[in-house]
């Protein structure tokens, strides 16, 4: 028999204690319950501690992440959308420190419980692939280092379509053949929605990639490309390996013009990634009274049964200049700001998100496999409340991190 973890006394998301035991070797979960402990066996006391599937990043931007270490506050002055790429514009990013910033990001989401991350990568002149190419050789260096997995997703620039699209349908072709994982781009902002999302979908299914695209980030209700997206897919049958980013100006739709959106989508099976954080310190800026919140419609796609993913997407950059690499504070911000009550945001952020990646869910089943998340609470409510740093992460059966805090106070 291989050696066994057992994390010991560790309650689950509802507050139920049990004992879970993990074989080494197939990273598998074994046995739960009330567990006899044998000589061999490895244990960790969970006492305390909540055990949670491990969350996913769905939508990170790791060559822009931590930007603003090195970069003045006000390089974004409008705070907006526009704003942040024109930002992005005037800023030479070099390979090198593209690599720095994105293997600190990981390692600091992973620390936080979160081992599984796509981020999309800008690909566009005059940086072509170099972010592209460095983020690959991060990607090789999680998978030899056992800590994680890494899916990158390319972010074409916003012309695709007609003849000024020329360059970057060649750059999106070399990112392909490069071996970027998953297509994508920002239709919405191209002088041709529906020739570029032709571009996309003809590119990913010719490579047979899945599919992720950033869908109508503004509030302006007219720019709603994502009924184009719906189309296409269903014309050509292929739902799943389609995410839909942001999906911003959907939350200002009629509401029943939403619930036609949001049964098409349960019914070609394409994910929603919703994104609260960006979406909350971008949009809406100059607006005073009552100024909408950006976030997609979370609780009404749910219901209608489309697989909603969440995620952070930037993180201290001229897109965002805060952010914790914290999937339990995009949980906290779903459960502010979409109205989601703590079980369905967590699962918007681990379970959601890997079927949005076509990755097998985690439950504490015998047999699945062990990406955990191990956090200081006695619930998910209150793990998601306090968000200590008090966290045993578990990646494939290995706890790859481990952070133990201690305070005193003097009374
Ligand atoms: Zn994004």
């Amino acid at each position: 028999m291989t050696q066994r973890t057992v994390l010991s006394r560790g309650r689950l998301s509802s507050g139920r204690e049990v004992d879970l035991a993990i074989d080494s070797e197939s990273g598998r979960i074994v046995e739960v319950g009330t567990i006899s402990l044998q000589p061999s066996d490895k244990v960790e006391d969970c006492h305390d501690m909540v055990i949670l599937p491990a969350p996913v990043e769905i939508h990170a931007h790791l060559d822009k992440a931590l930007l603003n270490q090195n970069l003045p506050y006000d390089l974004n002055p409008t705070g907006d959308l526009d704003g942040a790429i024109s930002a992005m514009q005037s800023i030479d990013l070099t390979s090198q420190d593209v690599f720095r910033r994105a293997k600190q990001a990981v390692l600091e989401m992973i620390k936080n419980g979160t081992t599984t991350v796509r981020s999309h990568v800008d690909i566009r002149d005059p940086i072509g692939t170099s972010s592209l190419r460095a983020l690959m050789e991060l990607s090789t260096w999680l998978t030899e280092s056992k800590l994680g997995t890494l899916q990158l997703s390319c972010l074409m620039g916003r012309q695709l379509s007609g003849r000024e699209g020329k360059r970057n349908r060649a750059l999106l072709e070399e990112s392909i053949e490069l071996g970027v994982d998953v297509v994508g781009g920002c239709p919405y902002l191209d002088d041709n929605p529906k020739e570029a999302l032709k571009v996309l979908l003809d590119a990913a299914m010719e490579a047979g990639r899945p599919i992720d695209l950033h869908t109508d980030e503004t509030l302006d209700k007219d720019i709603f490309t994502l009924q184009h997206l719906v189309d296409e897919v269903d014309r050509r049958g292929v739902g799943a390996g389609v995410t839909a980013s942001h999906c911003v100006s959907l939350s200002m739709q009629p509401e029943k013009t939403q619930l036609e959106i949001a049964n098409r989508l349960a019914e070609t099976g394409i994910s929603i990634a919703v994104l609260p954080q960006t979406n909350l310190y971008l949009q809406a800026r100059g607006i005073n009274q009552a100024p909408p919140r950006g976030i997609a419609p979370a609780k009404l796609l749910i219901q209608a049964g489309v697989n909603v993913a969440a995620g952070a997407d930037n993180v201290q950059d001229p897109f965002c200049p805060v952010g914790r690499l914290d999937a339990l504070e995009t949980a906290s911000m779903l459960v502010l700001g979409a109205h989601l009550n703590p079980d369905v945001a967590w699962e918007a952020c681990s379970n959601s998100s890997r079927r949005a990646l076509g990755m097998e869910e985690i439950t504490f089943a015998v047999g699945n496999q062990a990406d955990l998340l191990v956090v200081s609470g006695k619930d998910l409510r209150s793990a998601i409340t306090q968000a200590t740093p008090d966290r045993l992460v578990i990646h494939k059966g290995k706890v790859v991190s481990r952070t133990k805090v201690s305070s005193s106070m003097s009374i």
